[in-house]
């Protein structure tokens, strides 16, 4: 049994708006245990209309489409399920009731226009618009089922809840519930995880396991499918425990937790202040820790020394620290970590120094070289070289240095 999804409109195919509905509608339908194999997106074209709806009840036992019931000429989908099904268009009395009682209630005469939203495909029930005009459509078409919702996702999705996943219930579509885990990772690139991972992420696994990767955080995605949700939550639990006894340190949490949530909470449980000072993260480290609401109490700030003058007159870098090494340099990191410490007064500070690129890069320091520094009120103070480059962008370069630095304080919060 397998789903597919057809979203409408030309704004859509032209590039203009981002398709949301057919990954909530997915998501969705993953809920219920139904497995979504297709997602069409066609433009406002009847033609195009009829082609996608026909390949779609074809291969799909479950086709939902979003946009296309609007009162205007380029709202087709009604007219391109009649053709496909091959049966006239009726009007639906009580459609048309609801949408002359929706006008009333806002005082203003129906144009005519909408006349046209109580349009059914003969065979076809109205799935009833409880916040918008244009009423769904529920029909079948040869071995397939369809729900036909509007666009605008605040009425897709009542529409969805209300009247939908009822009838898919009724029809036998829904056989269980789906929980779902996400559990993010930092510190080791995909393929080293997943060389970890090969037992979870093998094909046919129970619970089902995912690897994907977002700006170097790497996130493991556990489904179950049981009778009820409770069980499926239950189904999850063994494997979240096993990913996370596998992992370790290089957990961060779970669900939206990234690195800088990751740190907040290890500076909450340490009852620790930080501070930060920058130089080819540009305060990126800053911006990415004051993200997180209630950070205040943590952060107690930053400097982004992007000058040599900078990282001498407000970090106390020694001048000759900086022309002995130069700026990209493990001492003038460590230095940085110091001054910061230091002048905020706060029990630990991170630095960043680097070749963030395009240019600027040579062999001795190639585009992507960063050095991070660390300093503690226990007056430790270290470094780390990280190898970013050189082919990646300044933004990659610049966010993946930003990020190892907030890892590595929250891996120092936990061994001191
Ligand atoms: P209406 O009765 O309001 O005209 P409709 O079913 O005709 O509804 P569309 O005209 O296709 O819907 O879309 C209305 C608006 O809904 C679009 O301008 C867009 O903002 C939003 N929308 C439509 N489809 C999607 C989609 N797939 N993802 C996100 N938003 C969408």
């Amino acid at each position: 049994m397998r789903a597919e999804i057809v979203s409408i409109g030309t704004e859509i195919t032209s590039g203009q708006s981002l398709d949301t509905n057919s990954r909530w509608l997915s998501q969705e339908l993953a809920a219920l245990g139904v497995t979504t194999a297709f997602h069409t997106t066609i433009s406002d074209d009847l033609a195009d209309h009829v082609l996608a709806i026909r390949a779609a009840t074809d291969r799909a036992s479950l086709v939902i489409t979003s946009g296309g019931l609007g009162p205007t000429q380029d709202d087709l989908v009604r007219e391109a399920l009649a053709l496909v099904a091959d049966v006239p268009l009726e009007e639906d009395a009580e459609s048309l009731a609801a949408i002359i009682a929706l006008f009333a209630r806002r005082s203003r005469p129906m144009p005519e226009r909408n006349r046209t939203q109580a349009l059914l495909p003969r065979g076809a029930g109205a799935l009833a618009n409880r916040v918008g005009t244009a009423p769904g459509v529920w029909m079948r078409i040869g071995q397939s089922t369809l729900a036909a919702l509007p666009g605008v996702p605040s009425e897709m999705k009542v529409m969805f809840h209300e009247q939908v996943v009822p009838r898919l219930r009724e029809a036998g579509f829904v056989k269980g519930a789906t929980a779902f885990q996400k559990i993010n990772l930092f510190g080791k690139g995909e393929s080293d995880i997943e060389a970890l991972a090969l037992d979870l992420t093998a094909r046919g696994r129970d619970p089902e396991v995912g690897i994907t990767a977002s700006e170097a955080t790497i996130s493991f995605r556990i489904a179950a499918t049981r009778a009820t949700e409770a069980e499926a939550k239950a189904a999850i639990l063994p494997t979240a425990e096993l990913i996370r006894e596998r992992f370790g340190e290089l957990i961060l949490g779970d669900g939206d937790v990234d690195v800088a949530q990751a740190l907040v909470t290890a500076l909450d449980r340490a009852s620790a202040t930080i501070a930060t000072a920058e130089s080819c993260t540009g305060g990126l480290i800053s911006a990415m820790l004051t993200a997180i609401p209630g950070v205040s109490r943590f952060f107690l700030g930053g400097v982004t020394s992007y000058s040599n003058e900078a990282k001498s007159s407000l970090l106390g870098v020694p001048r000759d620290l900086i022309e002995a090494h130069g700026a990209v340099s493990p001492e003038v990191a460590a230095a940085m970590a110091v001054g910061a410490r230091d002048r905020f007064d706060a029990d630990l500070a991170i630095s960043s120094t680097g070749v963030a690129g395009p240019g600027g890069g040579s062999p001795q320091k190639p585009v992507g070289l960063v050095y991070l520094g660390l300093a503690t009120r226990a007056g430790l103070v270290e470094t780390r070289k990280l190898e970013l480059g050189p082919e990646q962008p300044r933004d990659v370069i610049q966010k993946r240095g930003a990020k190892h630095a907030l890892n590595w304080a929250r891996l120092a919060l936990a061994t001191t």
